[in-house]
């Protein structure tokens, strides 16, 4: 209503000057300038001209106050934080923190690493003179009260560091590069907290240190501000979207928080738990016009303290009703984000003591100003939000850092109020997570020291130790307790006195010495706790859409032993602390020829890649040699010094064992394959944890666009293995293979230019991103199998392999009511001699996401039908009971022949009706090879959410589809996931080494 009156500086001077008072007339400092200090008035004018409606701003940030030596964001960017137009790149926004840091002794820039495209990263910290020069005082404050142990958990002690502790509170920017508006408002926050003399500011500038990241995604930040660049150049123009943000992911970026796979993830990790922080506040821009998302919607993650569900709440509310004062619409809380999974960044601080916190703001993904309107349920009022967002508004990008600001001045503000309360509760989960075996349990998680898999094991520790998680080592062996299990409720129906036995009794495990122990009492527990456990998400929680992934079990994932002790005579056991960690590896015994146990471990192809002129061989079938028993799979080693292999294997944790004789077994060559890697331009997140895997373990590859295959004439005489990792978005036929329509429009490059110099970095490139795969790009594909060729497709990039007819006898279909979200399931080794299986346990955990749901044919053309088991063929109503069969009167009784019985992931027997002139019946050697099936309905679920899992349950999960002279191999589940999955990648592993043997222990085709 006053807008329609008021010119925009008449209702500034409003809200400053009348607003403000009312609302804090309780003995609160209220908001807002000091008029004592002057004002930049210039600065200040182009605020009130970019901020497109008097409600889009408070009184904390429609002025700037004016400094005699401190240069404005003005100095860096040519204009104000958030005009219209202008994106400064990292270097720009890291410029002007420098400049700052020059000109006044209350800002410190320190630089927090790399990113994998050599960026830097940094933290800028921003506090009183005072404050910043008594850092490492407060630190050793901090460090205390983050590990009670070191004050023998004495609360007068922790009570006394907490009155003289100044906290910290951590502000990390655009970790989502098209969410482009923190840096500016970062830049122009640290101005504000640096130069204010308001008595607002001026009280969180004494009692907290503001520690801001400014850009999290520098590699991403840089193209983003290049696409900008080039629509500003090409103004008439559409401009390409963001294809590549970080050199590996996209919006992933931000659930990297458990694997810490990305330099991102860890170097906002490594500044978090060294700055001792109280919390970690991580800006996002989606939902209008404020959405502080971190108290959201349940479930709540199970491992975190209750003390933080509290926190959340306090913090979030406050800063809804904050800003609810000053009438800014839009500014809400809880809404639909749940917070069950720990792989978003802010939540490094969640399971680290500290607060996670985040902020969706409104952003128009660019500097432009522009009209946007909204959907009906995104400026509906609801009880969480009852000044809703406006239906449809001019939004600039000021007005996003007038939002952004706002929000974390009233979060600073009052967290500064109440510092010693955050402080004390810093120090109380801090306690309450060291007490753990004595107050929750468990008392420690126990990895066996004589886990098949060494190297495998050593990466769940290492992704531990990225955590900040304590890891010791038992001197010797000891034994546990383990609580009896539960009884086993008599089956429905049955007399409960003839299933009477004994109750459970606890039995006990043995641990060989140098097992790992994660023990609970060490101030870094819950995240251990909550990586180590097993999660349940019930199929009945009334949150029916959740968030993220609902299972990430990092044994199961990892294919590894964990075990959960409770007993906690576990904590007496003898042991050390352990810090250097490394698999062991080399080669013991005498001989000329060398054997390599294969356990499914990622670590013999890097050997394999490694060793390139090494001849290597696989074992087809398990042998026994100088007393030790090799499975299938094993390496034999020849022709190489046993120096080198020994070096080799060192580094790479591979234990060989010299042979004084070839043992007498079959074998075949294994091959360094060449690997061509697909990528299509609609998106290349999902195939990006791929790439990283593989370039982790020194596997080269050469990297092409679907465009790049279009092109390629003959790829088999350039490769042996084409992976083809998933697309996401759940990309089809017509998006991969017509890709973008190119009927209109205008190309949408995707390389270097005068405008956009950081593009391609070291990624792909191309002139026009909207062409696909193209019908050209099909046939050189399967040109490329039915010449030997193998293609490996992962969930939907096999539903696309299948639609394009590139294997027949198998088909998918859609799920009716299943719902398996990011969750862990459990699988079954069906061919224990397929090369695919080299290494793997009958029984495998691994990563599924809805599917798709594989059924196989033995008929050409046929769709292999869902099938559900023994209740498709129940018999129909007639005489008898159950079991019995069926007659007809007047007749003598004639018996039906047997029907031919399959697993549901078979190929279905070919009936006698179908084998008459049957030239659709698919010979046995030409059909497909189940290696892996899910598991049965009932051990389907791992960890995570399954609903309606009968759909899948016994269906394949891994098929090798033989097709010409090649093999596609296709996987309903996705074996290489956010660096959670290192368990499965041996079947990706195994099947590029054995390429041109995947026949190998196929009992129906001649060898
Ligand atoms: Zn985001």
């Amino acid at each position: 209503m006053i807008r329609l009156v008021c010119s925009k500086l008449v209702l500034f001077v409003a809200v400053g000057s009348a607003l403000a008072p009312h609302a804090w007339a309780d003995g609160e400092t209220p908001p807002g300038r000091d008029p004592k200090q002057p004002v930049d008035e210039r600065y200040t004018e182009k605020i009130h001209k970019y901020t497109t409606e008097p409600v889009f701003t408070s009184p904390l940030v429609d002025y700037l106050p004016a400094s005699n030596n401190v240069p404005t964001p003005q100095a860096v960017l040519g204009d104000i934080a958030g005009a219209p137009g202008i994106l400064p790149y990292a270097e720009d926004v890291y410029r002007y923190m420098r400049l700052l840091e020059k000109a006044t002794p209350r800002v410190k820039v320190y630089s927090i690493g790399k990113t994998e495209e050599g960026r830097e990263m940094i933290a800028v910290a921003v506090s009183s003179e005072e404050n910043l020069k008594n850092l490492e005082e407060n630190r050793a404050r901090l460090s205390k009260l983050a590990d009670p142990r070191t004050i023998k958990l004495d609360d007068a002690e922790a009570d006394k560091l907490v009155a003289e502790a100044v906290p910290i509170y951590y502000i990390t920017g655009t970790i989502h590069s098209p969410e482009t508006g923190a840096p500016t408002a970062l830049m122009e926050l640290a101005y504000r907290l640096a130069v204010d003399e308001s008595p607002y500011i001026k009280e969180i500038r004494d009692g907290t240190i503001t520690l801001i990241t400014p850009v999290v995604e520098v590699d991403g930040r840089d193209r983003m501000v290049d696409v900008y660049k080039w629509h500003l150049a090409h103004p008439k123009q559409f401009y390409p979207w963001l294809v590549y943000w970080g050199k590996y992911v996209a919006h992933d970026n931000n659930r990297d928080a458990m694997g810490v796979t990305l330099k991102l993830t860890e170097n906002v990790l490594n500044t978090y738990v060294n700055w001792k922080a109280q919390v970690l506040h991580d800006l996002h821009e989606s939902v209008p016009y404020l959405y502080d998302n971190t108290i959201g919607d349940e479930p709540y993650n199970a491992w975190i303290d209750p003390i933080l569900a509290d926190e959340w709440q306090v913090i979030g509310w406050n800063n809804v009703s904050a800003m609810t004062k000053f009438g800014m619409p839009g500014v809400f809380a809880h809404g639909d984000f749940d917070t069950w999974s720990p792989g978003y960044l802010m939540f490094i601080a969640a399971l680290h003591n500290g607060i996670s916190r985040l902020y969706e703001t409104f952003g128009n993904g660019g500097a432009d100003t522009e009209e946007r309107t909204l959907e009906p349920e995104e400026y509906a009022r609801t009880w969480y939000r009852q000044n809703p967002p406006l239906p449809k508004v001019l939004w600039s990008q000021r007005d996003n850092n007038n939002y952004e600001e706002t929000g974390l001045l009233t979060s600073l503000h009052f967290f500064t109020e109440n510092r010693q309360r955050f402080l004390k509760n810093f120090y109380l989960k801090a306690k309450r997570s060291t007490m753990k075996p004595s107050e929750e349990g468990p008392a420690a998680y126990v990895l066996p020291g004589d886990d098949l898999r060494p190297g495998l094991q050593a990466e769940v520790l290492h992704a531990l130790q990225r955590q900040a998680v304590e890891i010791s080592r038992s001197r010797s062996a000891f034994t546990v307790t383990l609580p009896a299990k539960k009884a086993k409720e008599p089956a429905k129906g049955k007399d409960k006195r003839e299933e009477k036995s004994e109750p459970p009794a606890p039995t006990t495990r043995e641990f060989p010495a140098g097992s790992y122990i994660i023990r609970m009492d060490q101030p870094y527990s819950r995240i251990a706790d909550a990586l180590l456990d097993h999660q349940y998400w019930s199929p009945d929680d009334p949150q029916k859409t959740p968030y993220d992934d609902t299972g990430w079990t990092f044994g199961e994932l990892f294919h590894v032993q964990v075990a959960r002790v409770t007993d906690r005579r576990v904590l007496e056991v003898a042991m050390d602390r352990v810090t250097e960690l490394h698999a062991p590896g080399g080669v013991k015994g005498e001989g000329a020829l060398f054997a390599i146990n294969n356990n499914a471990e990622p670590a013999l192809a890097a050997l394999r890649y490694k060793l390139k002129d090494a001849a290597i061989e696989a074992a087809e079938e398990p042998f026994e040699s100088s007393g030790k028993k090799f499975n299938r799979g094993s390496f034999l080693v020849r022709n190489l010094s046993r120096a080198d292999l020994d070096r080799a294997a060192a580094e790479l944790g591979v234990q060989v064992t010299a042979l004084s004789a070839p043992p007498a077994v079959k074998t075949h060559p294994v091959r360094a394959a060449r690997i061509a890697f697909v990528h299509t331009w609609l998106s290349t997140q999902a195939e990006g944890w791929w790439r990283i895997a593989l370039d982790k373990l020194a596997i080269p590859y050469d990297y092409m666009s679907t465009q790049a295959i279009a092109k390629t004439t003959d790829l088999r005489a350039k490769y042996d293995v084409i992976l083809f990792p998933p697309v996401g978005y759940n990309a089809g036929v017509n998006a991969v293979v017509n890709g973008i329509p190119t009927a209109w429009g205008n190309p949408l490059p995707w390389k270097n230019t005068p405008e956009t110099p950081n593009l391609v970095g070291k990624n792909d490139s191309t002139d026009d991103l909207r062409p696909g795969l193209g019908w050209e790009g099909v046939a050189h594909l399967q040109e490329f199998v039915a010449r030997g060729g193998v293609l490996l497709t992962a969930t939907d990039t096999s539903s696309l392999a299948l639609s394009l007819g590139f294997a027949d006898g198998i088909s998918t279909q859609n799920p009716s009511k299943m719902k398996i979200v990011g969750s862990v399931v459990g699988t079954r080794l069906v061919d224990e001699a397929s090369p695919i299986a080299y290494g793997y346990d009958e029984k495998v955990a691994a990563y599924c996401d809805n599917g798709p749901i594989f059924s196989l044919s033995s008929i050409a053309g046929q769709r292999g039908r869902r099938r559900l088991g023994a209740q498709m063929h129940a018999r129909p109503t007639g005489r008898g009971s159950l079991d019995d069969p069926d007659f007809a009167v007047g007749r003598p009784e004639v018996a039906a022949p047997e029907e031919p019985k399959s697993e549901v992931w078979e190929s279905p027997p070919v009936l006698a009706e179908q084998q008459r002139n049957g030239f659709r019946v698919i010979p046995p050697s030409l059909r497909p090879r189940v290696i892996f099936r899910y598991a049965d309905a009932k051990d389907l679920l791992v960890s995570g959410l399954v609903e309606g899992g009968d759909e899948i349950a016994e269906h394949p999960a891994v098929v090798d589809a033989p097709s010409g002279k090649g093999h596609v191999v296709l996987f309903s589940i996705n074996p290489v996931y956010r660096g959670e999955t290192w368990g499965t990648y041996a079947m990706v592993l195994n099947t590029i080494l054995n390429f041109d043997k995947l026949n190998a222990g196929r009992k129906d085709v001649a060898q």
